[in-house]
């Protein structure tokens, strides 16, 4: 995979840099947010490593660039311990999974590994389509009415597992299962909010809502009855 690691502490980044690439990645380094953005919308990698807290321009700021121009790039943020208010606000401005400082380069490495993976199972088809909403899973596109959505590559895996089974409902720890592939400590919260980010893309607007939640129990993907 080719990896853009943003950090701007210089032994932590060459740490990193060094281990992903002993793995047979190829990594570039970044030190500050702009610096950071610039290369990776020139040239977009397939993974991002981004930690939050940057100089001159800040994780969340990376972020909400990267999303606005539709970057194809998965992005993992980096947080500090306890810090829980920001994994939720990175994922929430569209991360695709997070690491907890400090980490041991074996979590991370996992982590990247699981991110570089096509989640979802291959479909049957290359179209998937419940009601108004398509799925073109070859080039990852989505569109409902005809109108194109665009959806971060976290969010196109979860809709796309949702799409291949419509109707069947899935727990949070089944989908974290899927998605993320963690072994243990599964992230429901993550799954929350990944289901409400989709919500505000693919139903926001539309009088018809397709992701339904199931109180307890988890969510499907259909029409209301
Ligand atoms: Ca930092």
């Amino acid at each position: 995979m080719r990896i853009l690691v943003i950090e701007d502490e210089p032994q932590l980044a060459g740490h990193v840099t060094r281990a992903l690439t002993r793995r047979g990645h190829t990594v570039t380094a970044r030190h500050d947010g702009a610096e950071g953005l610039q290369a990776a919308l020139a040239d977009p990698p397939d993974l991002i490593v981004l930690d939050l807290n940057l100089p001159t321009l800040d994780g969340l700021g990376v972020l909400a660039k990267l999303r606005q121009a539709a970057s194809p790039s998965r992005v993992l943020v980096l947080t500090a311990r306890g810090e829980v208010e920001h994994r939720v606000k990175g994922l929430k401005a569209g991360a695709d999974d997070y690491l907890t400082k400090p980490f041991s380069i074996e979590e991370l490495a996992a982590r990247v590994e699981a991110l570089g993976r096509r989640t979802a199972a291959p479909a049957a088809s290359d179209l998937l389509k419940v009601a108004d909403l398509h799925m073109d899973v070859q080039h990852r596109r989505v569109a409902r009415a005809g109108k194109p959505i665009a959806l971060s590559p976290r969010e196109l895996d979860v809709l796309q597992v949702l799409m291949q089974e419509p109707g069947r409902v899935f727990s949070r720890t089944e989908l974290c299962e899927r998605v993320w592939q963690r072994d243990h400590e599964y992230d429901t919260r993550t799954v929350e909010i990944f289901i409400t980010r989709l919500r505000k893309k693919i139903d926001a607007g539309f009088s018809t809502p397709l992701i339904q939640t199931l109180r307890s129990v988890g969510y499907t993907l259909r029409p209301p009855a």
